[in-house]
């Protein structure tokens, strides 16, 4: 269900976000340019042939001890390698082998990982291969000559890369639902697992997530299995002091990356901050199926105007998760908890739902044929040539046009919500694959 990692690696300036950016082409990102999320932006997502992966870049692999983040650094590149199924040793051709390319190499042969040397910045095919070949000294097979800026190479790259990675199958359905609960300190997180939990009464037995320390605890409900993620992190919260917050949300982001679903908790008492934005801005971003849980509803002063009024500024606050159903409960009284179930059913249908190729491209042709994409001042214009759904969870459609600097941001935004219009998704985030002719 989760799929396939691969790990970029490499000292800072050889060109790996560049390499990034191309594997993961004109991402039609739900959190494209908003400040604060983008920090947490290492996972994307990205496919080469009828295969799906994701692509993390480590963020700069550097060996010094000049920095206080280099600790940080180097924890974070190791969990991506445990993580990976292959990763990408990125060199550059132009400088030449460096010593530090030479400790990092060392260091990756100890990883039980497959890596495959890409040698970056050759952009003459004929230099490219001298370039290239100065790096079998690192002891890591063979070098591959790329161009991350013009993409030479990297298609023999990239089918190098295949050898790694499984086939995706679009027909995987397990039967059990995994759910996330996350949301700040507070919240009624842990009130409302106990809900749930007296709720379904179906409890079976905690047991071991795969992340270290992660217990899941399940609940049946109307035949239906749900793998409650790390409710162990949910409690531990009471008893532990955690310092520093980024623990905490390190672990809820931990929990989201295992989820199909996650339960985002508010607080009906309290604003929605930037760490709530940051939170869905999260969810969008891994594709994630999400319900938005307004708790604590007993304690609101109503009229009859309160809930749509709420739940217009939770989605107007919450923009990154505006598709997403939000229902008010209390935790505390048992009010609409039992609910809560039915709206996880309706996210998760919806991320798991495939669309036939002939209405992805209905809906593209009417789109078009409404709005067309603008011409350039010099009367090129853009052109929709075929549209596919290649995958769910969550939905993601490829779009193959001429050229997709002629689909600038609102276009792309406009096509979205035509597809939403169109055909729904509510409670999951859809993607949009920009693809062009070369
Ligand atoms: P990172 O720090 O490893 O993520 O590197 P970046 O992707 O930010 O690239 C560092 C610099 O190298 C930038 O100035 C890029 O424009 C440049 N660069 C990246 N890829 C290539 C390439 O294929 N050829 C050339 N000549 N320069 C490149
Ligand atoms: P967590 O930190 O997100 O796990 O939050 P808790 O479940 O520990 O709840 C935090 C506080 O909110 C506790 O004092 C709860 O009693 C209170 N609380 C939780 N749910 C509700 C609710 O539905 N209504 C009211 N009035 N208070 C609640």
């Amino acid at each position: 269900m989760s799929l396939p990692i691969v790990a970029i690696v490499g000292r800072p300036n050889v060109g790996k976000s560049t390499l990034v950016n191309r594997l993961t082409g004109e991402m039609a990102s739900i959190v494209h340019d908003q400040p604060g999320v983008t920090r947490d932006r290492t996972y994307r997502p990205a496919f080469w042939q009828d295969r799906e992966f994701v692509v993390v870049d480590t963020g700069g692999l550097v060996f010094g001890d000049d920095s206080e983040f280099l600790p940080l650094i180097r924890q974070q590149a190791i969990v991506a390698l445990n993580e990976a199924k292959v990763a990408i040793f990125m060199v550059d051709g132009q400088i030449g082998p460096t010593a530090l390319d030479l400790e990092i190499a060392a260091w990756l042969r100890q990883q039980p990982v497959p890596i495959l040397l890409a040698v970056n910045k050759c952009e003459s095919p004929q230099q490219g291969l001298a370039q290239a070949a100065e790096f079998w000294q690192l002891g890591l097979g063979e070098p591959y000559p790329i161009s991350s800026i013009h993409g030479s190479g990297t298609g023999e790259l990239l089918d190098q890369l295949l050898d790694y990675i499984p086939p995706t199958d679009p027909e995987i359905t397990t039967d059990e639902i995994r759910v996330a609960i996350a949301g700040r300190p507070n919240v009624g997180k842990s009130s409302l697992l106990n809900a749930f939990l007296g709720a379904e009464r179906a409890i079976v037995s905690p047991i071991s997530g795969t992340t270290r320390d992660a217990i899941d605890t399940v609940v049946e409900r109307d035949g239906q299995t749900y793998r409650l993620i790390d409710t162990a992190g949910i409690r531990r919260r009471k008893s532990v002091d955690y310092g520093p917050e980024m623990f905490g949300v390190h672990r809820a982001f931990q929990a989201i990356h295992r989820a199909d679903v996650v339960l985002f908790i508010l607080d009906a008492l309290e604003d929605i901050t930037e760490q709530d934005q940051r939170l869905a801005g999260h969810i969008a971003e891994q594709g994630r199926a999400c319900v938005l849980v307004v708790n604590k509803w007993d304690a609101v002063e109503k009229d009859t105007y309160t809930i749509n009024d709420y739940r217009h500024r939770v989605y107007q606050r919450l923009n990154f998760v505006d598709w997403a159903e939000a229902i008010f409960v209390s935790a505390l009284t048992g009010q609409r908890v039992n609910k809560v179930f039915d709206f996880v059913n309706q996210a998760v249908e919806q991320h798991r739902r495939r669309v036939s190729t002939a209405v992805v491209n209905e809906v593209v042709q009417d789109a078009v044929n409404g709005h067309s994409p603008p011409a350039t001042r010099q009367g090129r214009q853009g052109k929709v040539y075929y549209a596919t759904q290649v995958s769910t969870q969550p939905p993601t459609m490829a779009i193959f046009v001429n050229d997709t600097k002629l689909f600038k941001d609102n276009y792309r935004r406009y096509l979205e919500k035509q597809f939403r219009e169109q055909l729904g998704f509510k409670g999951t985030p859809i993607r949009l694959l920009w693809r062009g002719k070369k």
